[in-house]
């Protein structure tokens, strides 16, 4: 599946999105990561951005225009959680996680659109999570953002679908990263139990099915929501 399409995937630094970024680097892609710190792959352009500053976003893609060409394919990765139960949660604790993970992929996709439609082709795929349509206690903020994503990836693809443009939202499950690895270790065994698969993923297994996902075999596969969970969340 090798292309020189130009790719940017947002929290290119570490990680399912670092992963997701090498994968497309072996596959000859050119490929930007927005980074807030740190670097992106061997083989990457890194382009300093934080995904809740619309003005940052847009001298991100200036840049990666200039360097690399118009982006074809975006992938929207840039998350962040900060979990405590309802009656807890600071208004600060619910808006700060949905201008990220929500936000930023509005402000992200809605950059790349006007390059997308010039170029009559374009991939949109949102990294979402099983829990948003799970559920998950402790996570409102984090999986009422997540499944938001669902709505704006059908919702583009109303839109832009008639344009050689598609739009998909790829869930893990507990993939193993950062994120995951500050879970306490009874915590992981419980959940690994709920698994049908009994472990948690890779973040490779996240990357394949995103350049997949971009690769013309899915050109026809729009406003979908891929599981990447181990069989956690069947009935998506
Ligand atoms: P990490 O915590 O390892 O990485 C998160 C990435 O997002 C980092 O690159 C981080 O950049 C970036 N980021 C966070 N906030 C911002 C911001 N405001 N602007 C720009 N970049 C930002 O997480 P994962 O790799 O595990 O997660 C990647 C995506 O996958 C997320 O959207 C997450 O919700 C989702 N996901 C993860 C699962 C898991 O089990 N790991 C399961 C399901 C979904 P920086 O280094 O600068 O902080």
């Amino acid at each position: 599946m090798s292309s020189d399409r130009v790719v940017l995937v947002t929290g290119g630094n570490r990680g399912i999105g670092r992963a997701i970024a090498e994968r497309f680097v072996a596959a000859g892609y050119k490929v930007a990561v927005t980074a807030r710190s740190g670097e992106g792959p061997a083989g990457t352009l890194t382009v300093r951005a934080d995904v809740t500053d619309a003005a940052a976003v847009d001298a991100a893609f200036t840049e990666v225009e200039q360097q690399l060409g118009p982006v074809e394919i975006v992938v929207a990765n840039a998350g962040v959680t900060k979990d405590t139960l309802l009656l807890r949660m600071t208004e600060d604790d619910f808006d700060s996680v949905v201008a990220t993970n929500l936000g930023g992929a509005f402000r992200v996709v809605k950059r790349a659109a006007k390059g997308l439609l010039r170029a009559k082709w374009g991939r949109v795929i949102l990294i979402s999570s099983v829990v948003g349509l799970y559920g998950s206690a402790g996570q409102i903020n984090y999986a009422s953002s997540k499944s938001a994503l669902v709505g704006f990836a059908r919702s583009l693809t109303r839109e832009l679908g008639s344009r050689g443009i598609t739009a998909n939202v790829v869930a893990p499950g507990f993939i193993e990263s950062d994120m995951t690895a500050v879970l306490p270790e009874d915590t992981q065994t419980e959940y690994k139990r709920n698994i049908p698969a009994g472990r948690f993923g890779g973040v490779d297994e996240v990357a394949g099915v995103v350049s997949w996902l971009a690769s013309d075999d899915a050109a026809y596969i729009s406003g979908a929501v891929i599981p990447v969970d181990g069989g956690l969340g069947m009935g998506h």
